[in-house]
């Protein structure tokens, strides 16, 4: 065999070792279903910052149970995939990772606003047409970690006063962390669907009540939020990660 088919094999090898599909059941859309609920409760503020809180740990904790981490590998940078494909970390990310704001930042509470736990990353989109000004494509947004699609929403509408457009949530259970991306145009996964870091997402949109303004930038919001022992989400500024991360043409 050539070395060539013999990395092939490691390459596919490596990957099943990635790929947990068989190791969730369906009370995983139950899961996604009560995540996507109380996100829209808290949203809607129709929910109290401390029940929300307590539900949030509780469908956390189901969510986990469906996962056996012992499966997970080691994790350094080459497990991670930026996020938009073709583009590079540096020429693309917000500020140089200067947009990154944890203070303040309250999952269970709308009221709480002005922390931006998240980076913001940009692309060559002038006239907003969401389309790369370099190659008049759309541009795939990627899944930075692999894990499950938690929730995902489709359906924002151009008047819609919500901020995030079309998001996704992701959970990866190596990390145990949640994965926000947002402002897509178009979102390719559903709830239950298990992916790979490095998959197509989504499209690159400008979907939200703020990214829609013309004052803002075509970009993807990427938020991480790590679950502690408690079940509770604490943001992580992924900066460097993403400036090692791989790049996929
Ligand atoms: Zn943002």
């Amino acid at each position: 065999m050539t070395v060539k088919g013999i990395a092939g094999m490691l390459l596919i090898f490596s990957i099943s070792g990635w790929t947990n599909e068989d190791k969730y059941s369906d009370k995983i859309l139950d899961y996604c279903n009560t995540f996507r609920q109380i996100q829209t409760d808290i949203r809607d503020c129709v929910i109290t910052p401390d029940s929300a809180k307590m539900a949030f740990q509780a469908v956390v904790r189901d969510i986990r149970s469906e996962f056996n981490r012992d499966s997970c590998q080691a994790i350094d940078s080459s497990y991670f995939v930026y996020p938009i494909s073709d583009y590079l970390p540096r020429e693309s990310i917000g500020g140089r990772g200067k947009g990154y704001r944890e203070k303040g930042f309250d999952l269970f509470d709308m009221k709480v606003r002005g922390s931006h736990p998240a980076h913001d990353l940009f692309i060559h989109d002038r006239d907003q047409d969401n389309l790369d000004d370099r190659t008049w494509r759309p541009i795939d947004v990627l899944a930075f970690t692999s894990g499950v699609v938690i929730a995902a929403e489709t359906n924002w509408k151009y008047d819609s006063e919500l901020r995030g457009g079309n998001w996704i949530w992701i959970y990866d259970p190596c990390m145990d962390a949640l994965i926000y991306y947002a402002h897509n145009n178009i979102v390719e996964v559903q709830p239950g669907q298990w992916v790979n870091a490095g998959d197509k997402i989504a499209e690159m949109g400008r979907s939200g009540f703020n990214a829609f303004q013309k004052r803002s930038p075509t970009h993807l919001h990427m938020m991480f939020l790590q679950l502690n022992s408690d079940a509770l989400p604490e943001p992580v500024n992924t900066y460097d990660w993403l400036m090692k991360s791989k790049i996929k043409e």
